[in-house]
């Protein structure tokens, strides 16, 4: 219900009932509650279910996870000259096709492990090698230290918190970015509030006359 805004009441609460009896956090939400989500994306005409389909497939693609192996030269140095592909494939196809830590199918990249910041180039061999989501391979850097924390990664919960929790100000946009625990700059809550002017455009959304951005 924050920053509703009192001239575009009815409109406003409309929007807030769709996620209201979902969770209030997105680790709490269950597959029924996402599966309002896709709806209320499809309904309120945000997405098609064509778009929301052909992205899926493609990041169920493992694309490239074989080629970002076989290209590097501290791989090619344990094969044959132009031999590494024709390992790098068996080996691929060897493996689960999920992430070897959630389990997903999506967004599936080549990961080492024993790491790189442990062992070097010695840890570019194909034994050391599996399958890992762009997600688990990014939250399990030191550099992330918030990461893990929820399902979403950072650019999917500022949309998350834009579209559920509807701020009415940018400065409520930010604190509750801030509160979710992401730590990146605020340029980036900025070029992601873009959404919320462009969605007022075509009514889906009150911005407060409040709001300074
Ligand atoms: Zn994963």
């Amino acid at each position: 219900m924050a920053g509703a805004a009192a001239g575009d009441e009815q409109q406003t609460q409309a929007e807030v009932d769709f996620f209201e009896s979902s969770p209030l956090a997105d680790m709490d939400w269950a597959e029924g509650d996402w599966e309002q989500m896709l709806v209320y994306l499809v309904e309120s005409g945000l997405v098609t279910y064509q778009e929301v389909a052909a992205l899926v497939l493609g990041h169920l693609n493992p694309s490239q996870v074989g080629t970002s192996i076989a290209s590097k030269k501290t791989f090619q140095a344990h094969y044959p000259p132009r031999k590494t592909m024709q390992a790098v494939l068996a080996w691929h196809i060897n493996q689960e096709g999920v992430c070897v830590d959630c389990g997903t199918r999506l967004e599936l990249q080549a990961d080492h492990v024993e790491t790189r910041e442990e062992y070097g180039d010695a840890a570019d061999r194909l034994e050391n090698m599996t399958l890992r989501c762009r997600r688990c391979n990014v939250i399990r850097r030191p550099s992330h230290a918030n990461g893990g924390k929820t399902f979403l990664t950072t650019e999917s919960a500022l949309m998350w918190i834009l579209l559920v929790k509807r701020p009415g100000t940018y400065l409520e946009y930010e604190r509750l970015c801030r509160n979710y625990g992401l730590t990146m700059a605020n340029i980036r809550f900025k070029e992601a509030w873009a959404m919320a002017h462009w969605l007022q455009r075509v009514g889906l959304y009150t911005i407060d006359d409040s709001s300074t951005f």
